[in-house]
């Protein structure tokens, strides 16, 4: 019984954040424009958002409100962003959100989302605020819990691969959905642009090094290429990255290919 509950507690807390390194300042936001988001997206149902402070006794929750004074609307801008950037317009078939439990938590790690069937947990760690405004910095600590957010919203609305497994036993799957979120933080200013790249690795390599590339291939192959990657878990099944590429840029195209092109393009290799 112990074991089983333990499994199922893994299971569901698996969607973690990787640390973010933090750098002097802040990127230009190059995603959707703020109004853009809010001509499309102001009357689409994003689901209730629930926001529990665990930990007010602690350091980090005193600082978390004096950043974000109104913390259940602040996640309902960041989850039309997500959506913004991940779909064309309510129309679509989007993953539906019926509740977003945001807590604050004194545990270790970052943040992480757990729950499904539209039913959203997502915890942020008071440890990882205090760390973060380590530098009394209000800007650094701010810029690292949106980047955060976006990331684990992308996880509640982002469509997912069918026919491969799952998160836990595909390593495909795993590559797909944390690069995705990446991809969304990147794509909204985020991170630090590129001293937050990171230099070679490869796109199963999830995350960031996912993340960066998925962006520049929006910006060099298809403008609309994060919602047809998305989207291309309804199409291309069994789900396969070569697949999915295919099917957004057009059957001309490899993924393989297409990382090395990126690679050569962004200097981490020779040609
Ligand atoms: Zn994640």
């Amino acid at each position: 019984m112990f074991q089983k509950k333990y499994v199922v507690f893994a299971a569901s807390w698996l969607m973690c954040v990787a640390a973010c390194t933090s750098g002097p300042k802040p990127a230009q936001a190059d995603g959707p424009s703020a109004s853009d988001v809010a001509d499309v997206w102001k009357d689409y149902d994003t689901g209730k958002v629930l926001f529990e402070d665990k930990a007010p006794t602690t350091e980090g929750s005193k600082i978390y409100h004096r950043i974000v004074t109104a913390p259940e609307d602040y996640i309902q801008e960041q989850a039309r962003t997500v959506l913004a950037t991940l779909y064309d317009s309510p129309a679509d078939s989007i993953a539906p959100v019926h509740e977003i439990h945001y807590t604050l938590e004194d545990i270790d790690g970052v943040s992480a989302k757990g729950g499904d069937h539209g039913n959203i947990s997502i915890f942020y760690s008071t440890r990882h605020i205090e760390k973060s405004f380590a530098g009394q910095d209000t800007a650094k600590l701010f810029f690292e819990t949106r980047g955060v957010l976006l990331h684990e919203l992308t996880h509640a609305y982002q469509l997912e691969p069918q026919g491969i497994g799952n998160y836990g036993n595909s390593k495909v799957f795993w590559a797909f959905i944390e690069g995705m979120a990446d991809a969304v933080r990147v794509a909204n200013g985020g991170f630090h642009g590129e001293q937050d790249r990171p230099k070679g690795g490869n796109y199963m390599d999830g995350y960031r090094t996912a993340g960066y590339f998925f962006v520049w291939l929006r910006d060099h192959k298809d403008r609309d290429f994060l919602k047809k990657f998305n989207r291309s878990t309804l199409e291309v099944v069994p789900w396969s990255f070569d697949g999915a590429i295919k099917y957004a840029l057009g059957e001309e195209y490899s993924i393989d290919a297409l990382w090395h092109e990126y690679q050569v393009a962004v200097g981490d290799v020779k040609e």
